[in-house]
């Protein structure tokens, strides 16, 4: 399942994932240069510490490295919530892109229509509320081995890579809720804070 060779997850250990109130999740990501063997290592452990949290996308800064470095991995809940994506018109067979690894990634709506779904967010643990987004859009990225990824996604991929885009500027899901949504968690938040460790 792994798209690239350089992808070896058997010795790799989950990292802490930083909650709500860290100061890496409000940050902009640093553009990534060079893809060296530090920035292998931590999209591997990226996409182990997802996997352990059962999460379907992880970003790097909630591991706590502001960077442009994002991982994705739609399959495991695929016959709940599926996922589509296409390269230049033609359609791919998702697996082949699981895990992603994004790296400098751009993103942009393609069409109209939009949807609204329940979203949640492994830095803020029992938090979920439904964000409306772009339905379609489409990724242009770098992956690990530094070639160009352009390609147009619908369901949950198309709203993880959203998600996930938005966490490398510092933006989190709950910036798209309104005031009287965001009000009922503020308890949840507030704890979150409190308990911030950094
Ligand atoms: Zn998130």
């Amino acid at each position: 399942m792994a798209r690239s060779r350089k992808i070896k997850l058997s010795k790799i250990k989950p990292l802490e994932v930083v909650k709500y109130g860290h100061p890496a999740l409000r940050s902009k990501g640093k553009k990534i240069d060079k893809i060296d063997d530090a920035i292998l290592t931590l999209a591997e452990e990226m996409i182990e510490t997802m996997y352990a949290e059962d999460g379907c996308g992880l970003a790097a800064h909630q591991v706590g490295r502001s960077l442009q470095l994002a991982v994705i991995d739609v399959m495991p809940a695929y016959e709940d919530r599926p996922s589509r994506a296409w390269i230049d018109g033609r359609e791919l067979e998702l697996e082949s892109l699981m895990p992603l690894v994004m790296i400098n990634p751009e993103i942009h709506p393609v069409g109209d229509e939009r949807s609204s779904e329940v979203e949640g967010c492994l830095s803020m643990p029992g938090l979920h509320d439904e964000v409306e987004r772009p339905a379609r859009v489409r990724i242009i990225c770098q992956d690990l081995d530094g070639s160009t990824l352009d390609f147009e996604a619908e369901g949950l991929l198309s709203r993880a890579a959203q998600h996930e885009v938005d966490h490398l500027h510092g933006i989190l899901f709950i910036d798209h809720l309104s005031a009287e949504s965001l009000k009922e968690h503020q308890p949840l938040l507030r704890k979150f804070q409190s308990q911030a460790s950094f």
